[in-house]
């Protein structure tokens, strides 16, 4: 399979936990881009956040 990337808006390729900033809610946690705060999709976090570089 594949790895997930995901291009924000900003035009940075999120593909690594690391490159997702969590920001937590009152029930589920929402996933930004680290490099400008956008909210990514949670279908695609939760994929990209089980995703490290090895
Ligand atoms: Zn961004």
């Amino acid at each position: 399979m594949s790895p997930t990337t995901y291009t924000c808006t900003c035009g940075a390729v999120l593909q690594f936990k690391q490159d997702l900033t969590r920001e937590q809610a009152e029930v589920y946690p929402t996933w930004k881009c680290k490099h400008c705060g956008t909210p990514v999709p949670g279908t695609v976090a939760e994929q990209i956040k089980h995703q490290h570089p090895s």
